[in-house]
């Protein structure tokens, strides 16, 4: 008899371990086209979990080092990361590329900064980068509690004049662009050899865009036209599978056009709010993505208040 209770407990403990490493989120790099890799982040919200890496992440592997696109929002997140590039190359980190601003863009910087890799971002970027430290540490301290602890927020320390920015780094050509869409100083990445973008967060798929207070839809409609027009072979987006351009357009792409074409132009025209809201409550075009029901109203309500004050 007690031998039977022994094996329910054990069965039972056995359980609880297998959940508790199910939660413990690790990374893992997937090919996209040559030494190009991505790494896809889960869809949900941040956490202790998944250390605040609920965003995509790629690196190239080029014959003198490793180019790594954003650097995850911690430092427990960052190593996480160098984890699962060292499965793929032994070579070292010795750039990271940040796309953004938001915190799992960039808050890892610091630790690959102390492995000796140089820290690159368009110059918008950096400045918007220390603009958000302070608020994105306490909010993330919500999220991620304790595993937060040892995170020191780095803002790119080379910080690249201009509108655009060519870099030859290992052999490989990549070239910045700013999207100014999510968060104002957000670019995309280009790599014009092997036709492959990191959006950042410009482009999300499989999950509905988020429109917070400092993003701009007319700069997202625009940029997102900009990177239509490059032809890209695939997409690494700032959320959701490395897709095609067909799948961006249809999932980002067409919502930002809804809302600078419907949400804009009811705006402009002084049509009321909330009639405007409710008239397009339900699109069932972009139902079935994730955050659909938390996020639409709000993404609308922001993309009115925009194209109202122009
Ligand atoms: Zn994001």
């Amino acid at each position: 008899m007690f031998k039977r209770t022994a094996w329910i407990l054990l069965a039972a403990v056995a359980g609880l371990l297998a959940l508790s490493a199910r939660a413990d989120y690790q990374p893992a790099a997937e090919k996209v086209v040559d030494n190009v890799y991505a790494i896809v982040g889960p869809l949900g919200q941040r956490s202790a979990g998944n250390d605040g890496l609920n965003a995509n992440y790629g690196f190239v592997v080029t014959s003198t080092g490793v180019i790594l696109i954003d650097s995850g929002a911690s430092r427990l997140g960052a190593e996480k990361l160098a984890a699962a590039i060292r499965k793929v190359t032994r070579q070292p980190v010795r750039w990271v590329i940040t796309t953004g601003s938001q915190d799992h863009r960039w808050l890892g910087n610091d630790h690959f900064a102390g492995e000796g890799a140089e820290v690159i971002a368009l110059s918008r970027t950096a400045a918007t980068q220390a603009e958000y430290a302070n608020q994105q540490m306490q909010g993330l301290e919500r999220f991620l509690g304790e595993r937060l602890k040892g995170t020191r927020p780095l803002p790119a320390t080379t910080a690249l004049a201009g509108d655009s920015a060519t870099l030859e780094l290992g052999g490989v050509t990549l070239e910045l662009a700013y999207t100014h869409a999510h968060y104002p100083g957000d670019a995309r990445v280009w790599l014009p050899q092997q036709r492959v973008v990191f959006s950042g967060d410009l482009v999300y798929v499989d999950r509905l865009l988020g429109v917070l207070p400092w993003s701009s839809v007319k700069n997202g409609q625009q940029a997102f036209k900009a990177l239509a027009a490059l032809k890209p072979a695939r997409i690494v987006p700032g959320h959701g599978r490395v897709c095609d351009l067909a799948q961006a357009q249809r999932e980002a792409g067409d919502y930002y056009d809804f809302l600078a074409d419907k949400v804009g132009t009811a705006a402009r025209d002084m049509e009321p709010l909330a009639e405007t809201l409710d008239r397009y409550a339900d699109l069932p075009q972009f139902r079935h993505l994730e955050n659909y029901g938390d996020l639409h109203r709000a993404n609308m309500n922001r993309a009115f208040t925009e194209f109202e004050s122009q």
